[in-house]
């Protein structure tokens, strides 16, 4: 079929709306017609490993309009959020830890379905598609059903489409990997997206200290706002000292979101005795990480890599939303929308910092 694709030509190159081919749905497919899509940095840095042209969108929600011979679960006519592509049959997919796939990579970033087929072609000729196996800042999209996440009609897109990456890995840091209870500390490096929402989890699961480290005013002010107790200006002298006055004994969880080389470093040191470091970003350019093996070894403390917040979309996606809809995980404060046609303008605004979480609205 006929699709109104945004695509983008090379590495550094913006979108351009172009009609291309979508193919049929496979067996264990769905067809989803897109009213909405997250814009995340992902975009940005996943394209110097990708071959282009490319269409990208990962955070992608709508209603489904076809379905494969094989698909069982879902129906014409829900309203799905997609997520992250997985194999369905490496180990960590078949023991209920598909965030961490053993072909996540190939599978999100490849251009390509599992089986090695492409989705979208250009006059013919195959393009980079099935990005995150959806590739949705798009008119259509095809998806794998087990990555979909059928949602209760009526809510939102927006508000959809805020949910499935960024979001999902600052909550699930903090609710399935952290487990943070009544009474806990943590201190958050980076009060964008995913920070910020790893600070909603925290204030949701009981935490006593909750410290949002940040450059931008504006940012600290809503982290206030969603539930850090005490914020501290990263760009001001000795944040470490500032954190050990807030907490003496040191944090039992850091967080660290922001890509800062710096914030790394201070985040692992922060940690108390038996702390958790976890990481969801790598230093900008792939710096190498500093830390002090010595003092992770002498407290005790562990630095953790996270995937996708350790989040099984189908299970955790309807947790936000419900907490969402009591009012207790106020991720709208997060969302800027965008007409589709202002994909770039969107872009620009989250590099610059103006938009913590924007989301393009295809019906616009
Ligand atoms: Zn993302
Ligand atoms: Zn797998």
């Amino acid at each position: 079929m006929k699709i109104q694709a945004a695509v983008v030509s090379a590495i550094e190159s913006g979108f351009d709306m172009e009609e291309l081919d979508l193919d049929a749905p496979a067996a264990d497919e769905i067809l989803v017609k897109i009213e909405a899509c997250g814009v995340c940095h992902t975009d940005v840095a996943a394209r110097v490993h990708m071959r282009m042209p490319a269409v990208l969108g990962h955070e992608g929600t709508g209603t489904v309009v076809a379905r494969g011979s094989a698909v069982r679960d879902v129906n014409i006519g829900d309203s799905v959020i997609m997520s992250y592509g997985w194999c369905g049959e490496c180990g960590n997919c078949r023991t209920g830890h598909a965030y961490t796939c053993e072909r996540g990579v190939e599978g999100s970033i490849g251009g390509l379905r599992f089986d090695g087929s492409s989705t979208i072609t250009r006059a013919g000729d195959p393009i980079s598609g099935a990005f995150f196996q959806q590739s949705s800042f798009a008119s259509h999209a095809l998806c794998p059903a087990r990555d979909a996440v059928v949602v209760p009609p009526g809510l939102p897109p927006a508000l959809r489409a805020a949910l499935p990456c960024g979001v999902m890995t600052g909550a699930g840091a903090v609710l399935n990997v952290f487990g943070i209870a009544a009474g806990d500390t943590l201190a958050v490096f980076g009060a964008g997206a995913v920070g910020l929402s790893s600070i909603m989890a925290a204030r949701l699961a009981g935490a006593r200290v909750i410290v949002a480290v940040d450059i931008h005013a504006g940012r600290l002010e809503l982290a206030q706002r969603l539930g850090a107790t005490h914020v501290v200006d990263a760009g001001s002298s000795d944040v470490l000292g500032q954190l050990r006055e807030i907490c003496a004994a040191g944090f039992m969880y850091s967080l660290e979101t922001s890509s800062n080389e710096e914030a790394f470093r201070t985040a692992t040191a922060c940690l108390a005795m038996r702390g958790t470091c976890g990481l969801v970003t790598v230093p900008h350019g792939g710096q190498p990480f500093p830390f002090s093996p010595l003092e992770l070894m002498v407290k005790g403390a562990r630095l953790q890599g996270i995937m996708l917040g350790s989040a099984t979309p189908r299970a955790f996606l309807p947790k936000l939303i419900e907490l969402h809809l009591q009012g207790r995980f106020p991720v709208d404060a997060l969302i800027t929308t965008y007409p589709f046609a202002q994909i770039n303008e969107a872009f620009r605004d989250a590099k610059r910092g103006s938009a913590l979480k924007p989301v393009l609205l295809m019906d616009d």
